[in-house]
């Protein structure tokens, strides 16, 4: 019988593409599964309308009548849509999203008047039984009281036959226990630092929004051949497997054109996008082999984020239906290109301006310079805790680990801007005379062109980019969810705002300066403050991570050591006082990551252990036996001289029992540190045995699995290899 793999290979071999039909233009199917605006003046009264409205404008309170009438009009869209359940759709902290089906229906106990229902009470507020997610020590799980809230500024949508309604996930308690709560109050943060900011430059600003765009990585493999991988489906990784012949060493694959089967996987997925309302608009091939992006138009935070958490879900449904299955890991092969979701991220006024571009005055641009040179201070005064939202088991493959980018945070701004800054550093001290101003606004602040051309950052390996209108975030990992990240920045250049208002009041108040001066000498310290944040060359270099040693940058490379910063004082005192989490939200974020990171080396270690024992260890045997039959055989024939005729296969027995030798032994003590790193009752310690005692023999595991790869005959190896994984198309 033949093995999985080579059944895999031929069904995958075999596969034609799904032809996707094309639905209406894209313009007109956008967003029509989705309760928008169009839909709600449609099927709301006009009150319910005003009310949802102003809830997302200007976050006010929807009072329960009129809550009832919003779900009235939002049940009958969905009726009208032959939608048949609803759920609150929410975000736990296990980074995925979370969503318990009720239908409408409802009948009487006799079953008579069968009739589909949907109130006000059921709109805003849910109990899923959410005893078993993770909410680190915040509930105990035996009272299981976590309950969700509609979140109007996410509208609903439908998918499938389900109404999905966003909603934040809290205790009883008030505590946040998911990811969506958090983002919301620091979006509120930053809402109100940099207003007040702005109003310096334009007394019109009532309100900011942080934009994302984010940019999803991922590749495709083949559902057969994937499911032929135990490592891939249990961990999403290939945790074994010899690097190709050919890899992406030809750069053959990046930006060519795409293949039939994944473009008719793209098309698919882009109307399911645009009916959802998931503004989708690039697609194209990434650099390795069987890797692929996808970019939307970037939106308001909040609807990003859910966005992107939808996306992923979307993805792997539609795929499914094209014979794939989408790998969302950061790393999922070794020895070719990891996977990441660069995070752009810009503040756009309600007058239309995006504060991070560059405009035609010298006024505009004195802003644009403001919040530009706001946000490096606060990358600066944080760059640890910016290097923690990011962290993840799987994202250690990337950052700092020979992939860019690295583990230090560092901001890259262009040469123009470079020279900016410094002639803005050598703006004199207290008041500015007339003569020094006029040469500031003509030559310095006035002269940057609205089209910064050496903002694409070409080679890709700075964590924080400056791309001529927005920061490019770009570290964060393809699993992500983003609001983590998004919090964190979000609440850092909130609190740094905060503290640039008011040494700017200072200034004007007590040292009579005007608000230019003012402004210009909190910059000029700014910048004298933070060059050690910026950096412009190569962050893949060994030079690199000495320079930044030297000027005192972070260089965290592994996730319990990265996650530490997250529960220092300053990061606690920080989202204290800007009101995004308390200490008991904060730390109990901390222990579910540092349990996270636990289980998953727990469960690639196990997976490792069994492949490496029942899979490659078998074979290898089967392989040396055949050798040792065939020298069996030269040796009844040759005689004595067998020895020299036998020589390569006598040699490559021996070889395949040391690789042998070497896997049972290294898995054993592997097992040997598991059970001791087991013991552990401490989830900072536990995680950290993990890191540093069990994860280290999955390279000297892999080694010899991967080189008796190469010896043992292909026709046995039962593991689909990097070359069928890769270049199936
Ligand atoms: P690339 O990094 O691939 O060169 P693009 O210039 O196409 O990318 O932009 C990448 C992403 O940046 C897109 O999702 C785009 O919508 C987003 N983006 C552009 N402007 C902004 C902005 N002002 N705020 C947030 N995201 C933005
Ligand atoms: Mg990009």
């Amino acid at each position: 019988m033949a093995t999985l793999r080579f059944q895999a290979l031929q069904s995958a071999s075999g596969r034609k593409p799904v032809i996707v039909e094309e639905l209406d233009r894209k313009s007109k199917i956008f967003g029509s599964n989705v309760f928008n605006d169009k839909a709600m003046r449609l099927f709301l009264t006009g009150e319910a309308y005003k009310a949802v409205q102003s809830a997302v404008q200007h976050g006010t309170k929807i009072d329960r009548k009129i809550a009832e009438h919003i779900a009235m009009g939002m049940k009958e869209w969905a009726l009208s849509k032959n939608v048949t359940h609803y759920t609150h759709w929410f975000q736990p902290l296990t980074g995925t999203t979370a969503e318990k089906h009720d239908a409408f229906f409802e009948t009487s106990m006799d079953g008579s008047d069968p009739v589909e229902k949907f109130g006000g009470t059921q709109l805003v507020q849910q109990e899923p039984d959410a005893s078993s997610f993770p909410n680190g020590g915040i509930r105990n799980t035996f009272e299981a009281r976590g309950y969700t809230a509609w979140d109007p500024t996410s509208p609903a949508f439908i998918f499938g036959t389900t109404l999905c309604i966003p909603t934040v996930f809290v205790s009883y308690t008030g505590e946040a226990l998911d990811n969506k709560t958090p983002l919301l109050r620091a979006l509120t943060a930053i809402d109100a630092a940099a207003t007040d900011v702005a109003k310096y430059f334009d007394k019109n600003v009532k309100k900011i929004t942080p934009t994302l765009g984010w940019e999803q990585e991922y590749f495709l493999v083949d559902a057969a051949l994937a499911s032929s991988r135990p490592d891939l489906m249990a961990t999403g990784r290939t945790l074994l497997g010899h690097t190709s012949a050919k890899g992406q060493q030809l750069d053959d694959h990046y930006f060519g054109s795409i293949p039939t089967r994944v473009l008719q996987y793209m098309r698919d997925l882009e109307n399911q996008c645009m009916l959802l309302g998931i503004p989708v608009k690039t697609r194209h091939n990434e650099v390795a082999p069987n890797q692929f992006e996808l970019a939307p138009i970037f939106e308001e935070t909040n609807l990003a984020v859910d966005h992107n958490s939808l996306l992923m879900d979307v993805m792997q449904k539609v795929a499914e239906r094209h014979d794939f299955k989408v790998l969302f890991h950061e790393k999922p092969f070794k020895g070719v290109n990891g996977s990441g979701k660069h995070n752009n991220w810009s503040l756009a006024t309600d007058t239309g301006i995006n504060l991070l571009s560059p405009g035609k005055t010298p006024m505009s641009n004195l802003q644009f310079l403001t919040f530009f040179i706001n946000t490096i201070k606060a990358v600066h005064d944080n760059e640890e805790l910016v290097r923690a939202s990011i962290a993840s088991a799987s994202n250690d493959h990337r950052l700092g680990a020979n992939e860019a980018p690295p583990a230090i945070i560092s901001v890259f701004i262009g040469q123009q801007l470079t020279k900016v800054l410094e002639e803005l550093e050598g703006v004199s001290k207290g008041k500015l005379s007339p003569e020094e101003k006029t040469d500031l606004k003509l030559n310095v602040v006035g002269k940057i062109p609205d089209l910064l051309l050496d903002n694409t950052d070409r080679n890709r390996t700075s964590p924080f980019a400056f791309t001529g209108n927005k920061f490019e975030f770009r570290a964060v990992g393809s699993t992500a969810n983003c609001a983590v990240s998004m919090t964190t920045l979000n609440t850092i250049v909130a609190k740094q705002l905060k503290d640039f208002k008011a040494e700017v009041d200072a200034l004007i108040e007590k040292k009579d300066m005007k608000k230019d001066d003012a402004i210009f000498n909190v910059l000029r310290e700014y910048i004298k403050g933070t060059k050690a944040i910026l950096f412009e060359g190569d962050g893949y270099s060994e030079a690199w991570e000495k320079e930044a040693k030297k000027r005192g940058l972070s260089n965290h490379k592994t996730t319990p050591e990265a996650l530490k910063a997250k529960v220092s004082k300053k990061a606690i005192a920080l989202f204290e006082e800007m009101g995004v989490m308390n200490h008991i939200e904060v730390e109990s974020r901390y222990e579910i990551e540092l349990e996270e990171y636990t289980k998953k080396i727990q469960i690639e270690g196990r997976v490792l252990g069994d492949i490496a024992r029942n899979h490659v260890v078998p074979t290898a045997i089967k392989y040396q036996n055949t050798l040792i039959d065939n020298v069996r055989g030269l040796k009844e024939i040759f005689g004595k001289d067998f020895e020299v005729i036998a020589k390569e296969q006598i040699k490559m027995i021996k070889d395949i029992s040391g690789h042998i030798e070497g896997i049972n032994s290294k898995i054993d003590a592997m097992i040997e540190a598991r059970k001791k790193a087991n013991l552990l009752t401490d989830a900072e310690k536990q995680a950290a045995a993990y890191c540093n005692e069990v994860k280290p023999f999955f390279e000297e595991i892999r080694y010899h699995s991967d080189k008796l790869e190469l010896l043992v005959d292909d026709e046995m190896w039962t593991l689909t290899k990097y070359r069928e994984l890769l270049f199936t198309k």
